[in-house]
């Protein structure tokens, strides 16, 4: 198949599916405010709509397609929808991203209805700090579901921990020995101002070369891993005795010039760019009756004219602020990165 390329020569690679915008948990770089706009749950898409979109991106080339949220195990009987993708030949890779705190219920069963991969947000070993960043009493619950996880036969397990100053930089090693210890792979995350993260400041973002001389420190020689092709938004190295790592470095060494990304809110919105402003509406097509040859034309001429490299210009602003204060993203919920899916 010819790959479906966008303005910059980026093909559509992988689609980030979020079911849901609700979260269980309150992760101060994603949700800390008290309240928020949530979508009408008869906006959100049924699995059957889902499955549909999914497999109609991935007949243009979008055959990694992940689930995200809010917190996606928080949509009931996921197994059921995992089943539809994992049945559609035109998907050739589907992975999760969850934060873990369901995910010892929920293992086995997405793992038996073909769930691939799987991938955990941890951002800190101690359930206190987990308490106060994130309102989250279930820090224990979050480590027994990467436990079951692997016990449900996940390989390639990755865990993922944004990185804060004064938060949890000084456990850039402790969370690497504990991935490590699993045979798990650490992801560092710089802390990135997208829409909700509105207590961003420049000053809280720990840089990629410093989470690079902080390991180097502890653990000597860091490799970096050449993967020509790849169009993974992780960096990832290698440490002596072979164990890997990775870092997501959003705003010091943004990767826009290779993402073939795009996200799909729980109500059908499509986004080209975590960045991006405006949405394109696939849910009102889906639902007066259009045939998947009118989505993917509509998806392929959308993504031809895509040139959105959101990261890459926000590097380029001197003083950099909060994308968007409360009152906008109150204006529209699809501006917040738990209704994008991260
Ligand atoms: S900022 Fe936008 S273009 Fe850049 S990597 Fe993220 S989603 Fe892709």
């Amino acid at each position: 198949m010819t790959p479906l390329l966008d303005a910059l020569g980026r093909p559509l690679g992988s689609l980030r599916l979020s079911v849901t915008d609700r979260c269980n948990m309150r992760c101060g770089y994603c949700m800390p405010e008290a309240e928020y706009t949530w979508l009408p749950r008869a906006s959100l898409l049924t699995f059957e709509e889902l499955a549909r979109l999914a497999g109609v991106f991935a007949g243009l080339g979008a055959a990694r397609v992940r689930l995200t949220g809010g917190e996606p195990l928080l949509r009931h009987d996921l197994p059921t929808l995992v089943s539809l993708l994992a049945g559609d030949a035109r998907i050739r890779d589907l992975a999760l991203t969850t934060n873990g705190v369901l995910l010892a219920r929920h293992a086995r069963a997405l793992r038996d209805a073909g769930l691939r991969r799987v991938t955990v947000s941890l951002d800190t070993l101690r359930p206190e700090r987990s308490l106060a960043f994130a309102r989250n009493p279930r820090h224990a619950e979050v480590l027994r579901g990467i436990d079951e996880a692997a016990a449900a036969g996940f390989t390639g397990l990755k865990l993922n921990a944004v990185v804060i100053r004064g938060f949890n930089d000084d456990e850039i090693v402790p969370l690497l020995d504990y991935a490590r210890a699993l045979g798990a792979e650490m992801r560092y995350i710089e802390y990135m101002d997208v829409g909700g993260a509105t207590q961003w400041s420049a000053g809280a973002v720990v840089p990629r070369r410093e989470i690079l001389e902080v390991i180097a420190r502890r653990h000597g020689a860091v490799t970096p891993l050449a993967e020509p092709g790849s169009r993974a938004p992780a960096e990832r190295f290698q440490l002596a005795d072979g164990s890997c790592f990775g870092i997501i470095a959003s705003v010091t060494a943004p990767f826009c010039r290779t993402c073939d990304r795009s996200r799909v809110t729980a109500d059908g919105t499509w986004f080209r760019c975590l960045y991006g402003e405006d949405g394109i509406d696939l849910r009102e097509p889906l639902r007066q009756g259009a045939s998947d040859e009118e989505l993917s034309a509509r998806i392929r001429s959308v993504w031809s004219g895509r040139d959105d490299r959101g990261a890459e210009v926000r590097a380029t602003l001197g003083a950099r602020a909060v994308l968007y204060p409360v009152e906008g993203l109150r204006a529209d919920p699809r501006r917040e990165m738990h209704t994008r899916g991260g």
